[in-house]
């Protein structure tokens, strides 16, 4: 056995405890007893130490000093690239510094839920100030001297910068800005679906949508949860949806949503199971997956024709009379400020908004007491509305207060590559409409699993998304897409 051998055989079962771990997470949201929390927090912290001490032990030196990466094939230097990454991460950081961000997190999100309950930034606050604190300093462990947010986005997009993004966000905004007011101003505005969609209808629906999109059941399954997520890789990728009586459109997409990304996941070359080259590249590249699951496929309009059908045949009558309407009501633009319920234009304004604030607070330019006043100042001027309360303002995203600073940007990084990967997609699949129409999305699931999916971890982020559509990925694409689209449903 070579260093490499025992290397890969030491990885691969740090690999499949991290899947044990992952499902013990999915469990708690889905099928735990309400009184088992307790019991559980200890048990996930007890895997958690497990995890930490392989991904420190002293023999991942020696073995790193022994290999010689350039020995190896492509694959080899690829587990190589991840596992010396990650290796050097968490040396970088010192222990007690690691437990410390871990308690204070743990109890944060409490502290964030009840003060948004409560509409109270105040309560919320010192908190806050703990937690950008703590990441400041792992930040600067990491940085060893250069930018402090490139070493927090690094964790979600290793490659990507601050100021490539922020290259990127700045060409996005006035754009963006620009359409939201058109939209907004138009004489012609699609009515919002009304009505009633029982709970049964939805559920049985969103299963057939989710194998519609190649959701490979055998390796996954479907559960109920309060916030839909997707969990696992390789051979065990399980999803959850929720349904709202009043809007199944929630429901729908949201399981698009989750089966983008766990399509991804299960796509991934059998050969990298349980390797570092096993699961999805990058936060930004896995939601390139969901959103054109999502919105460049699920909200086209061959497909919402499909759908249309679907649920005509599924609910009845429900008002919409023709499937030009079903495609505007689906596509509809509506003012809100909560960034999880926006649509494809004004998603990433808020996204853009939280980057620009993040990083402030990561460089101690904006401090914690000034943020309520610098969200809603900022909130005000892309989207031409007051912030009423906190819990519609600063208070509204999870985020911050699990200390998760850098993974903003990946949403819109997300939707920017998703804008690439169709364009190249619509060149190589002309006709794909006319299978969408049908319900098929087969032509453009299997050009994505072909060209991108299928590699998981193999190339760096954004060279998996270049491979892939063939070209450099920037801002164009997307913001191509959105005006023409948009553009056509509120008929300027
Ligand atoms: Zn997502």
């Amino acid at each position: 056995m070579s260093a490499y051998d025992d290397l890969m055989a030491f990885q691969r079962e740090t690999e499949a405890l991290a899947q044990v771990a992952g499902r013990l997470g999915w469990d708690q949201e889905t099928m735990m007893p309400a009184g088992a929390a307790e019991q559980r927090s200890e048990e996930m912290a007890a895997m958690e130490s497990v995890l930490h001490a392989r991904r420190t032990d002293p023999k991942l030196h020696d073995w790193l000093g022994l290999i010689d990466d350039l020995t190896l094939d492509p694959v080899g230097q690829a587990n190589m690239r991840h596992i010396r990454r990650r290796y050097a991460r968490t040396m970088k950081v010192p222990a007690k510094l690691a437990s410390e961000i871990a308690r204070v997190t743990s109890v944060a999100q409490g502290v964030w839920a009840r003060a948004r309950a409560s509409e109270d930034f105040a309560a919320f606050a010192p908190t806050l100030e703990k937690v950008v604190k703590l990441r400041q300093e792992e930040a600067a462990a990491l940085a060893e001297g250069s930018d402090l947010y490139d070493a927090l986005l690094d964790d979600y997009e290793p490659g990507a910068t601050a100021a490539g993004l922020e290259a990127m966000f700045g060409a996005l905004r006035p754009r963006l800005v620009a359409l939201r007011e058109k939209i907004l101003h138009a004489p012609h505005q699609p009515l919002p679906l009304t009505g009633e969609f029982p709970e049964a209808g939805q559920l049985t629906l969103s299963r057939e949508l989710a194998l519609a999109f190649g959701y490979d059941l055998n390796h996954g399954r479907i559960d109920k949860a309060v916030h839909p997520f997707s969990s696992g890789s390789g051979l065990d990728v399980r999803i959850t949806t929720r349904t709202n009586p009043a809007d199944p459109f929630n429901c729908f997409y949201s399981t698009i949503h989750e089966v983008g990304h766990a399509a991804y996941e299960q796509a991934i070359d059998r050969a990298y199971l349980l390797t570092p080259l096993g699961a999805g590249v990058s936060m930004g590249v896995h939601e390139s997956q969901s959103r054109s699951y999502e919105n460049q496929l699920g909200r086209s309009r061959a497909f919402t024709g499909f759908l249309y059908g679907r649920m005509r045949d599924t609910f009845g009558d429900f008002g919409i009379s023709d499937a030009e309407s079903f495609y505007a009501s689906v596509n509809r633009v509506h003012p809100g400020y909560i960034r999880t319920e926006a649509d494809e234009v004004q998603y990433n304004l808020h996204v853009l908004m939280r980057f620009d604030l993040e990083r402030a607070l990561i460089d101690g330019s904006l401090k914690v007491a000034d943020l309520p006043t610098a969200w809603n100042s900022r909130f005000e001027a892309d989207f031409g509305v007051k912030v009423d309360k906190p819990s519609n303002g600063c208070l509204q995203d999870v985020h911050w207060s699990v200390g998760l600073f850098g993974y903003f940007p990946t949403y819109t990084l997300g939707n920017v590559y998703a804008g690439c990967l169709t364009k190249a997609m619509r060149v190589a699949l002309p006709d794909l409409d006319s299978a969408l129409a049908r319900g098929d999305t087969s032509p453009a699931t299997d050009w994505l699993r072909e060209k991108l999916q299928q590699h998981g971890g193999l190339h760096e982020p954004r060279d998996t998304v270049r491979r892939a559509c063939g070209f450099e990925p920037d801002e164009g694409p997307l913001l191509d897409y959105l005006e023409a689209k948009f553009g056509a449903i509120y008929q300027f």
